[in-house]
């Protein structure tokens, strides 16, 4: 009584083996000859049998059909599209949208090792392609319609069964109207590609804001143009001979839409096809404040990332002398301690106006300080800028505007302040000059002093007193600034 039972599940079991093995093997052996207009071009796992259903993978569609696909993958969800046909297939999910409309479909998309299978028949139908399973053959036979629409030139590389020539090659004298009368439905297409074909059009599939950055993906290269507006504060990224793919971030796309954002600077991102003759996308970044931004070198060029940031540059503004130092003399008999206060506090003025700058006084009275403190300050706080303002003495005779560095590492900074110093006086320019100033050498960062002019000339004493001239010199020592930090 004990060993009949278990000589029956011995069989049980034996017989289950038998029953599954036959599926066990078809599902290993599952590879798929597959032919495209009649000629074999893969084997190997470019398509299988899963489930006793054909299969293609994404890369064949890619690389033999001419399919461009865009993953999203937040949303699991596949697009395609062979000219006007546009599909959107979802990972594990038994429906399709094609040509807008969501269709069931009796197998669903899979990945098998690493890469995306979708089912043959349903692909076909979506992308308008003949398709015949052979059953005995394990063969999977498909046709591409006869001059429907040509794939615009792509650096995959050309399949030696297909010579497939552009559509602006065939027309023999008679230019792009001269194309085959055959289809008439598709010459729309192939106008369309052959206006991008010089290096094939891109359909961008992903706007994400990701930290500070702006990313964007296409199906293939991108480049951008950008600048920016203000009031309110935008940049405008442009991507010439682009188009928006038929899936963006995973949602059909419209010809128009945007990105939310929750980006403290970001707004919102809005995008539309900007225009269709040359294709291209604009993209809108509203801002909430003004931003610094760059382009961020990528090793993908089928990406675009654009950096926000919003740093602040410190930047020391140091009025000459001071207190029980007066300075120079002007010609009047006026100090130089109060000339440089007032200039350096219309600069620091300006300056609180700029949105990445940070302006810090090392005196804003009539206060003495030390050069070597003067230095100490901007150190403690890690400034980024170091900027002496004063006014030259000599005899009355000698005019114009020096400016010092005493660190090769602040030349350039020195360089920049005395070309707009000088342009915007219209002193003589007496040239960029190294010199060992404590206050200089001291400075852990860039560091110049300016003689903006000298005040024991009678004219220019006269205008450095001036508050209009002073606005002028303040507003050339602040472009000045910008342009040393890119601003
Ligand atoms: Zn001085």
């Amino acid at each position: 009584m004990k060993r009949f039972p278990v000589k029956l599940s011995v069989m049980a079991a034996l017989l289950f083996v038998l029953l599954m093995l036959p599926t066990a093997v078809s599902a290993l052996d599952s590879q798929v000859d597959l032919y495209v207009d009649g000629k074999l071009v893969a084997r190997n796992y470019n398509a299988r049998l899963i489930e006793d259903k054909p299969y293609i993978s994404q890369s064949f569609l890619n690389q033999e059909l001419s399919v461009l696909t865009v993953w999203d993958d937040k949303s699991q969800t596949l697009a395609l599209e062979r000219g006007k046909y546009k599909a959107q297939f979802v990972l594990n999910e038994r429906y399709a949208i094609m040509q807008g409309e969501t269709v069931r479909i009796d197998a669903p998309p899979i990945v098998l090792s690493n890469e995306i299978y979708l089912p043959a028949d349903a692909v076909s139908k979506a992308m308008a392609l003949k398709m015949t399973w052979d059953v005995v053959k394990h063969a999977l036979l498909l046709y591409i319609p006869v001059g429907d629409w040509t794939p615009p030139s792509s650096p995959s590389s050309p399949s030696p069964a297909e010579p497939s020539s552009p559509a602006t090659d065939t027309g023999s004298g008679g230019g792009q109207s001269g194309m085959p009368a055959a289809n008439p439905g598709g010459s729309r297409d192939g106008v369309e590609s052959a206006g991008g074909s010089t290096g094939g059009m891109s359909a961008i599939g992903s706007i994400q804001i990701v930290g500070d950055q702006v990313v964007i993906k296409a199906d293939g290269a991108i480049q951008a143009n950008t600048f920016t507006l203000t009031d309110p504060n935008r940049i405008v990224i442009d991507i010439p001979n682009s188009k928006l793919g038929t899936i963006l971030n995973g949602e059909p796309s419209q010809l128009n839409g945007q990105i939310t954002s929750t980006h403290p600077h970001i707004q919102r991102i809005r995008y539309a096809l900007f225009s269709d003759n040359p294709s291209q996308v604009r993209l809108v970044v509203d801002l909430n404040q003004a931003v610094q931004y760059s382009l961020v070198p990528s090793n993908d060029p089928n990406q675009i990332i654009l950096n926000i940031s919003s740093k602040s540059y410190v930047v020391v503004l140091d009025a000459g002398h001071g207190g029980k130092d007066p300075g120079a003399i002007a010609y009047s008999g006026a100090y130089e301690k109060d000339y440089t206060l007032s200039l350096t506090t219309k600069i620091y003025q300006l300056l609180l106006e700029e949105p990445f700058i940070k302006p810090v006084l090392t005196r804003s009275d009539d206060t003495f300080i030390e050069l070597d403190e003067r230095a100490a300050i901007a150190n403690r706080i890690d400034a980024d800028l170091f900027l002496s303002i004063h006014g030259n003495t000599y005899i009355p005779s000698v005019s114009g505007t020096e400016t010092y560095y005493y660190s090769s590492a602040s030349k350039y900074f020195a360089d920049v302040v005395h070309q707009h110093v000088v342009e915007a006086t219209g002193f003589r320019d007496r040239g960029v000059r190294q010199q060992d100033y404590k206050v200089l050498r001291l400075a852990n960062m860039p560091a110049t002093l300016v003689e903006v002019g000298y005040i024991s000339n009678k004219e220019q004493e006269e205008l450095l007193y001036d508050s209009n001239f002073q606005d002028k010199i303040a507003r050339a020592i602040v472009n000045a600034i910008k342009q040393y930090l890119q601003l």
